[in-house]
């Protein structure tokens, strides 16, 4: 497995609009808005240097995105790490004893291949593995 750098960091927020106000201010330009059906959310990507601030909308009351500000409030939600092999990096976790949410690859925003890692097995840290 090979880590490549920090993706980015995931930002739960309950308005995209009034929560990109800050990045704006901040002078980095949006890169983009984008749903993701499958996780019920609605995303806009800010890059700084190489890595990127992802904020996160719910698009539903039950989305994952919801229940985590419900549960936690607004605020940092996962971190994501960049693999060169995302199947690899996977069955390597899993084969060392480490706890995943996804044993296989999913879609993620940008068309990047994603894979949650378990909390329990990070320190209480939601890491995302993304491939692009
Ligand atoms: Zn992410």
């Amino acid at each position: 497995m090979k880590i490549l750098k920090i993706d980015h960091i995931g930002i739960a927020v309950k308005n995209l609009a009034e929560s990109s106000r800050l990045y704006e201010i901040l002078g980095i330009p949006r890169a983009g808005v984008e749903e993701v059906a499958e996780q019920k959310v609605k995303v806009s990507f800010f890059p700084v240097g190489d890595s990127e601030i992802e904020l996160l909308e719910s698009t539903s009351p039950d989305g994952p995105i919801a229940r985590y500000i419900e549960k936690n409030g607004e605020g940092i939600q996962h971190m994501a790490l960049r693999v060169d092999d995302l199947e690899a990096a996977l069955a390597e976790l899993k084969a060392k004893g480490v706890r995943l949410i996804d044993e296989k690859p999913r879609y993620g925003a940008g068309g990047a291949k994603i894979a949650f890692v378990h909390p329990k097995s990070t320190g209480g840290i939601l890491l995302e593995l993304c491939e692009r």
